[in-house]
């Protein structure tokens, strides 16, 4: 890659659009191609760390499964606690859970009980802003054990559908799809 290429067109060139998984209709933005390639995974992560790192965020609640891959390795660079938010059933210890809409019937998502200290300055990490109600969850989560979501660090965004504006606080998307 010449290092003048531009950073959005260089990563966008590593989003595969897969048409209608998992269901008709749905173009998914399989990020394995970006994943593979160490430069690109590098880009990323520094391109999040500038975005947050004056932030003093404590801890980086990420949701399961691709939320992992970014938001282990940011907050190891913020110097940040990591906590896992998983689909029902998945955590082995007591969960507070919560329940939210999705397109056809309710989604739920679970946390570890007892894992954000009082006042604790939470960032909210996942691979892809859609509708934005698994984010938002994710923070009622966090809320609910006495965080400060202070915002939400995505790689990819569907601007099209207007996630944001389901999300209290700053939003930081590296790559928006209008
Ligand atoms: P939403 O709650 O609608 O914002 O959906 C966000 C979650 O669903 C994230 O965990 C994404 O990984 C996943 N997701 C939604 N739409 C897509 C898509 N088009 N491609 C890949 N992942 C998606």
């Amino acid at each position: 890659m010449p290092l003048t290429l531009d950073r959005d067109a260089y990563l966008r060139g590593l989003v595969r659009d897969v048409p209608d998984f998992p269901k008709p209709g749905i173009v998914f933005k399989d990020i394995t191609p970006l994943l593979g390639n160490p430069r690109a995974l590098h880009t990323i992560l520094d391109a999040m760390h500038v975005a947050w790192v004056d932030r003093r965020i404590d801890t980086v609640v990420a949701i399961e499964s691709r939320g992992f891959i970014f938001g282990a390795a940011l907050a190891a660079r913020l110097n940040a606690a990591f906590v896992p938010v998983r689909k029902p059933g998945k955590l082995p210890w007591k969960t507070d859970r919560v329940s939210y809409a999705l397109e056809y019937g309710e989604g739920h998502l679970e946390m570890h009980v007892g894992s954000l200290a009082t006042g604790a300055r939470v960032l909210v990490v996942d691979d892809l802003l859609a509708t934005g109600g698994t984010a938002a969850a994710a923070a009622a989560l966090a809320s609910s054990q006495g965080g400060e979501v202070i915002g939400y660090a995505f790689v990819i965004e569907l601007a099209f559908l207007a996630g944001r504006q389901k999300l209290a606080g700053e939003v930081s998307s590296l790559l928006v799809y209008r």
